[in-house]
């Protein structure tokens, strides 16, 4: 079986996490601050903090920005369940807006019509690792008094308009995943533009815990004291995984080169194939791919996935759209809401795209693509 995706692990990845976990520190130790800085090297400079998933992430940078009971959460419904799982789990209504025909990231006619003033969060999706319009996302955004999340889960390593990824919004969370551009096993970050939006971030991946004296509202109480101000949660991704992260990050323009060429190689060899449609290449992005997002016409979707992973090739659907799972429906969210979104999700089918991947590979998939459609 081809899979679909797969982690690109080498000697240098291996030699790495050997020597942090042979080290003095399994959880937070020095692997982590350096992951953290060399992260930086990639958004431009802003500072991040490691925590231990892109779903932690994503809860993280919404607890940061406040989210809770009667606020609502503007989102794109094509992504995973995770960006808008988390807001709902702190309470907040998540508002789904529908999506570009041309890129499935989040239409910025779309939020500028279902925000309100109870919008605290516009958060867009980097579907496949190409950034929405966010210059015109952050003008919806500032008219409605809202901050702007990034969720880019998909794209780091992507430089949209001369700017990378984790620049680009109020706050940006990312995620390491085993099939993700870059891993750590589990993993994720939370990136942030704003000072205040970052401590508050920093503060929730640790229990909110204060030790700083200077801060504390009981200094005095002994030199074990630490106190907590405000709830969080243990989300420390421990030093083993950080030394993985720093190790994959020396590798990273290696894969989204990679990345590149399989997916430029894909979009050759299946150019005249009438059925297929490939994905937008707009032209002020440099994108890392994360995903080959094919459509082909809705009603032989479901066949020719069923050919291609008879075929022992693992092709996938990204994504159900987000508030078709049962527990949005359970609270009124309605399928038709989001057309364009749903009917991307009819359409799709990701190819196998990862760093792995043999270009003997890709032409064998885009055969299998092409006999399907020439039967
Ligand atoms: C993978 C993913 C997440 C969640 O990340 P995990 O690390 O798996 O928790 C969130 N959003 C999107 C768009 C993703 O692809």
């Amino acid at each position: 079986m081809l899979p679909y995706a797969r982690q690109s692990v080498d000697e240098s990845d291996v030699a790495a996490v050997a020597a942090a976990v042979s080290g003095d520190y399994l959880s937070t130790g020095p692997a982590v601050a350096r992951f953290e800085a060399d992260l930086a090297g990639w958004t431009g400079g802003h500072p991040a903090v490691a925590v231990t998933s892109g779903t932690a992430a994503l809860h993280t940078a919404y607890a940061a920005a406040g989210v809770g009971p009667g606020q609502e959460v503007l989102t794109s419904p094509l992504t995973f369940v995770a960006t808008a799982a988390t807001a709902a789990l702190l309470g907040a209504r998540v508002v789904f807006a529908d999506v570009d025909e041309r890129t499935g990231c989040l239409d910025p006619a779309a939020a500028a019509a279902a925000v309100t003033d109870r919008t605290t969060v516009v958060t867009s999706v980097d579907y496949a690792g190409l950034p929405a319009d966010m210059d015109a996302l952050r003008a919806v955004a500032d008219r409605a008094g809202a901050l702007l999340l990034e969720d880019a889960a998909h794209s780091i390593g992507t430089v949209w308009r001369g700017r990378p990824v984790g620049s680009l919004a109020d706050l940006t969370t990312l995620s390491f995943f085993a099939t993700k551009n870059l891993t750590t096993a589990e993993g994720g970050a939370v990136v942030s533009t704003s000072p205040e939006l970052f401590a508050r971030a920093a503060s929730f991946r640790n229990h909110g815990l204060v030790r700083d004296r200077g801060e504390q509202r009981w200094p005095d109480e002994g030199p074990w004291h630490q106190e907590v101000h405000a709830f969080g949660l243990n989300y420390r991704l421990p030093d083993v995984l950080c030394a993985l992260g720093s190790s994959q990050l020396a590798r990273l323009a290696g894969f989204v080169a990679r990345r590149a060429e399989i997916s430029a190689r894909y979009d050759a060899a299946l150019a005249d194939v009438a059925e297929v449609r490939t994905p937008a290449r707009p032209d002020d992005a440099q994108v890392a791919w994360h995903l080959y997002p094919a459509r082909v016409p809705a009603e032989v979707r479901r066949a020719l996935f069923e050919h291609l992973r008879a075929a022992g090739i693992g092709v996938q659907v990204n994504y159900i759209p987000a508030h078709w799972h049962p527990a949005f429906a359970d609270l009124g969210y309605r399928r038709g809401e989001c057309p364009v979104a749903e009917q991307w999700y009819r359409e799709e089918i990701s190819l196998p795209l990862f760093v792995g991947l043999t270009d003997d590979d890709v032409d064998r998939v885009c055969e299998l693509v092409r006999g399907f459609f020439a039967a």
